[in-house]
Order: C-alpha cells, then sequence, then structure tokens
C-alpha cells in the first residue's frame, strides 16, 4: 500500500502521507469511550487502512503503468478515499486521549493523528479553500516552464530541460539566463502560500499541534524542540567536512569561471550543476583530482557483456539473500516493470511498491546498462525487503522506524557496492588500488556530503514560516539567509521578496516534508558502518562490503522487522547497538578524502 520514489523532482507519493482531505463531517460526540472501545476502533483502522491502501496501490500501479485519463481518475479517486479515511480517522483518534490503553495502542492512536502532512480546519468552506490552494500550488510547479522567448513555444523549457542544461553547460551566461529563467516559475505561488501556511496551521491546531511544522517535528519520538536541536547536533559533526569540499570547489570552479566565483564568498547558486546546487555530481568534470580516475567503468561492463535488465535485478536480489534474507516471491518478477514498454506511456522514474503489505512487493523502473541503475535497483530493492520484513506488523506499523529511515536501508546497501563487491560477482577482474580512492570518494562527495546543508535547511526554513517568525513579507530573504548560512551558496543577482525562490523547489510547492532526506543521508553512514563492523570488515569504510554477511543480514532483519511498532532510537538500536543518530560515520567513510582535501586546501581559506 505503499510506494516510494526517488529524492529528484516529480519525486514522492506516500499514500498515507498526502493530504487531508475537506473533512467537514461532524464530530463523534457518542458515549464516553472505554479500552475496549479503542481496541476495536483500532482493528477497524487497520482492517478499513488495509483494504483502502490495497485499492489506492493497485489503482496507483496501473495509473502509472498505462498513463490515460481514466487510469488517472481512478487513482486519484482511490487516494482521496485513503486520504479522507485518514483524515476521519485521526480526528476521531482525539476521542481516545485520555483513556488508559496498552503502549502498542496509544502508539497507534499517537501515529494515526501523526500521519496527516496537512490537515484541513474543519470549517467546510476554509477546508475546501486549503485543498484547493494545495493542488492548485503543487500543479503550478509541474506547469512550471520558461520560455527563452515567449513567442516562441520551442524555446519553452520545462524541468527536465532546465535540468540537463544546468547539468551539462558551461557557459557562465546560459546557467545564469536558465537559472533564473526557472526561478520565474514560483512568484505566482506566493500570495496562495501564505494562505496555505495559514489554514493548515488552523488544521494542524485543531488537532492538538501549535502549528503544521510542530506537527511534523512531532513525528520523531520526541519533542518537538529537542528534534531541532538533535538535528543541529549532526550537523555539526559533519560541517567541517562540507566547509572543507565548499572551499576545493570554489578554487576550481573559480579557475575554471573566473571571477564569477568569489575567491572567499559563498559559491554562486547557478554553477553547481544543479538548480538547486543540491547536488553537485555534475560538476565532478571540473574540479576531478588528478591521476585519481577509478580505472573502469562498470557502465561499459555492463555494456560490454550485454547484460539483460532483468539479469541486474538478480544480481540485486542476490545481495540481499547472501544476507540471509528470503528470496523474491514469484509474483515480484511476474509484475515488476523493468523494461520501457515500446506501446504505451509509463511513468519510469524508479520507484518501489508494496501492493498488498504483505509479498506483493514489486519495483518500476526502466533499467538501461548503466552504473547508475545497477546502484539504483541495490537502492529499490531495499524498499521492497524493507516492506516484506515489517509485514507481521499491525497495518498502522508496516512502515519505517522513521520517514529517514526508508531511503536510508537502499542507501546504505548501494554504498556496498563497492570495486571488491563487483570483483567478487564476477563483473570486474581487479579492484583498482587505494591510490584511486579519491577520485571515488569525490563522486559521492559532491552527492552526499554537499547535500546535506540542503537536506537541512528546507524544513528549518518551512517550521520557522509555519510557526509564523518569517511572514510572508520576509520568504524570500529569510530563505536566502539560510541557503548562505548553511549551504554558503549565493543568487547570482539580489532576490528580492518580488521572488519567491522557494517555490521553484518541488517539496515546498507540494507540501513534502523534507528532513527526512537529510536523516536518510546521515543514517545510511551510520548503518553502513555499523553493518560493515558486524562482517568484520577491517579495511577503510568505504572499501567495505557487507555481501554474503548473515551477521550483518542479521542486525539487519532485526531492525527492519520491528517497521514503526517502536520509536526510532530503539530500532537504530538494534541494528547499530546506539540510541543516537551519529552522523561520524560519514567522517570515517571520507577520511582519506578529507585528508586530501587538507593538502589541496594549504594557504586557502575556507568558509564564507
Ligand atoms: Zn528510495
Amino acid at each position: 500500500m505503499r510506494r516510494l520514489d526517488e529524492l529528484v523532482p516529480g519525486g514522492l507519493v506516500l499514500a498515507l502521507s498526502i493530504l487531508a482531505a475537506a473533512c467537514g463531517g461532524s464530530e463523534t460526540t457518542a458515549a464516553p469511550k472505554s479500552a475496549d472501545d479503542a481496541k476495536q476502533f483500532l482493528t477497524n483502522v487497520n482492517k478499513t487502512m488495509l483494504k483502502l491502501g490495497i485499492e489506492a496501490a493497485q489503482a496507483g500501479w496501473v495509473a502509472q503503468n498505462f498513463i490515460t485519463e481514466d487510469t488517472e481518475a481512478l487513482d486519484a479517486h482511490s487516494n482521496q478515499q485513503v486520504i479522507e479515511a485518514v483524515a476521519r480517522y485521526a480526528k476521531e483518534a482525539a476521542a481516545y486521549n485520555n483513556i488508559q490503553v496498552p503502549p502498542d495502542a496509544r502508539r497507534q492512536l499517537d501515529l494515526l493523528k501523526l500521519s496527516l502532512v496537512m490537515v484541513t480546519p474543519s470549517d467546510p468552506a476554509e477546508a475546501t479553500e486549503l485543498t484547493r490552494i494545495a493542488s492548485g500550488l503543487r500543479s503550478t510547479y509541474g506547469r512550471g516552464k520558461w520560455c527563452a522567448d515567449p513567442s516562441k513555444p520551442q524555446s519553452c523549457m520545462n524541468i527536465d530541460d532546465i535540468t540537463k542544461v544546468m547539468a551539462e553547460s558551461r557557459s557562465e551566461p546560459e546557467l545564469r539566463k536558465v537559472w533564473e529563467g526557472w526561478h520565474t516559475i514560483s512568484p505566482p505561488m506566493r500570495k496562495d502560500y501564505a494562505r496555505f501556511v495559514e489554514l493548515s496551521n488552523k488544521g494542524a491546531k485543531e488537532l492538538g499541534f501549535v502549528d503544521t511544522g510542530a506537527m511534523w517535528r512531532q513525528k520523531y519520538d520526541m519533542p518537538a524542540d529537542e528534534f531541532t536541536k538533535e538535528l543541529d547536533r549532526l550537523w555539526e559533526q559533519v560541517r567541517p567536512l562540507y566547509v572543507k569540499l565548499h572551499a576545493y570547489v570554489r578554487m576550481k570552479l573559480r579557475a575554471k569561471y573566473g571571477d564569477a566565483v568569489p575567491q572567499e564568498g559563498p559559491l554562486p547558486a547557478h554553477l553547481l550543476g544543479n538548480i538547486w546546487a543540491q547536488d553537485w555530481s555534475n560538476v565532478y568534470p571540473l574540479v576531478s583530482p588528478a591521476n585519481a580516475d577509478a580505472g573502469y567503468s562498470l557502465t561499459d561492463i555492463l555494456k560490454r557483456r550485454k547484460t539483460a535488465p532483468l539479469d541486474m535485478v538478480k544480481i540485486g536480489e542476490r545481495f540481499y539473500t547472501s544476507l540471509g534474507f528470503a528470496p523474491l516471491p514469484e509474483t515480484f518478477w511476474k509484475r515488476s516493470l523493468f523494461v520501457r514498454p515500446q506501446d504505451r506511456d509509463v511513468v519510469c522514474h524508479a520507484s518501489a511498491w508494496d501492493i498488498d503489505s504483505e509479498d506483493d512487493v514489486r519495483i518500476k523502473m526502466c533499467i538501461q546498462p548503466t552504473e547508475e541503475d545497477f546502484n539504483t535497483i541495490h537502492h529499490e530493492l531495499g524498499h521492497n525487503f524493507y516492506q516484506r520484513a515489517y509485514k507481521a506488523q499491525p497495518v498502522l506499523f508496516r512502515d519505517s522506524a522513521n520517514d529517514g529511515f526508508h531511503e536510508a536501508i537502499g542507501d546504505a546497501i548501494a554504498l556496498s557496492v563497492t570495486p571488491e563487491y563487483l570483483v567478487r560477482i564476477g563483473l570486474l577482474d581487479k579492484a583498482p588500488d587505494a591510490s584511486r580512492d579519491i577520485g571515488l570518494l569525490m563522486t559521492r562527495a559532491l552527492e552526499k556530503v554537499a547535500f546535506l546543508p540542503f537536506g537541512l535547511l528546507i524544513d528549518q526554513w518551512r517550521w520557522k514560516v509555519f510557526a509564523g517568525e518569517v511572514p510572508p513579507a520576509t520568504y524570500n530573504k529569510v530563505w536566502w539567509d539560510l541557503r548562505l548560512k548553511y549551504q554558503g551558496v549565493a543568487p547570482p543577482a539580489a532576490r528580492g521578496e518580488d521572488f519567491f525562490d522557494p517555490g521553484a523547489k518541488y517539496h515546498v510547492p507540494d507540501n513534502t516534508p523534507y528532513t527526512r532526506y537529510f536523516l536518510a543521508h546521515i543514517l545510511q553512514f551510520q548503518f553502513h558502518r555499523a553493518l560493515s563492523q558486524a562482517a568484520g570488515c577491517k579495511g577503510p569504510l568505504h572499501r567495505c562490503s557487507i555481501y554474503e554477511s548473515k551477521e550483518a543480514g542479521q542486525r539487519l532483519n532485526a531492525m527492519l522487522t520491528m517497521g514503526l511498532s517502536r520509536p526510532w532510537p530503539e530500532a537504530l538500536e538494534a541494528l547499530t547497538g546506539s540510541k543516537q543518530m551519529d552522523a561520524s560515520a560519514i567522517l570515517d567513510y571520507f577520511a582519506p578524502l578529507d585528508k586530501w582535501l587538507d593538502e589541496q586546501l594549504k594557504g586557502q581559506k575556507t568558509g564564507w
């Protein structure tokens, strides 16, 4: 009943956490409730959510595999059923607030209230208005286009076109133009966004939360303020490494772009290979260390061997079975989509599905013989093995320990796709020696270390906005203050309040919480380190693969089977032995790069 997509524009749909629909129905004001009532209530909720969830997943699967107006309508309809049910149950759950119930039941009641990302106010007119604004913001983004010459439709660029130019162009004026162009899609959202904040806060207050942002933070099994501090602590752990990477990239980009890149100030947001400067992988050719090429290309190997998509998935499955997990069911192979069909439109964006919340797991992707897809397969299967591991839990617990965990599992496994692993499965003859590690680590750092401050700041901005600390009059100012503070990134020219730059990032108009991605980026390294230790890996962390380690598999399974049934620190402990998130695993993983950066930056100023 759950589908998980990746961290890219067009991204994330979670059956249970989309938005609360108009829910103007009357509150239940029946006789006082008892613990037995609560038990009965939860039985009904679990039963109904399972049924509606299966219907929604089937409709969603068909809609994405056969894109037509009809399948789209069926998908929207079944999603609406889920949303309305959750909204109704969340409000009904409040009736048990003061009833003594067993801890498991209490957790399920709490989770119901927390499963919404947006709560509509009980006033029917306001509920309708909020629902309309929310879908309006989403479609304004979805339709977003920038036309270099409005009289020429062929000059119009959607986000895919923009992404391509940002990735490939090395012309500063062109990058600036395209960057500024994309940011013209969002000013029309500004007024609606302010109203959206007002109304969704009203709904959250009715459920007993201070505001929508506090409601989001409440999901993390600790007081909202404490959680904020926890995030700051994690960021401070990795910040020194980020600052070095930032300074090194600045030096290299300055060598390429000259004075467009300041010697000591922030990095220009439009020169990092990505429209949001959240992933710097695309500037690797400009910053690549000398003589650090890995010496092999997995993409070339897969192409040369003509490895079929099905065989790539089999290799991925074998990783998990090598850890002791049961093979995927027959239905997975029959019902998944691996190859782009020739005869119809499908959504090819890679995703993992759990249709019946039991065994009917699938992936949907249009596999190419590339290293990227090879890693993505290992990643997607991580979702499927997680989903299957927690299937014995009550329906409300069939989810990851917190929303960062689901993405972190697949990514942690993908970290085990090392050269040594490729040698062990016969795809590579010989692993490159340690002198090539800097190239490998630089590639990963541009993707994963560069992401961290961005992953953090989106919700820093939103939480302040929901809390009323940032009024509409300073939306854009505070957005850029935060981007400067955390990322050390600045816009190509001053951005006043006639712009609304947060709206040019998908997850803001889509109202998808973002902290999960920051957490996933921290957790995947912590998982990888703990699993590597369990596997007895003595080598440097970035060369450890847990392939074929039953010990690591047991640790992983112990956590996965818990699902959402216990607070996440307990799940974390089951795998790592610690209840605390710890970003020091990132420092361990990138230790050789960190040392190398120190040498490169001798005499250079870091920071901004
Ligand atoms: Zn994923």
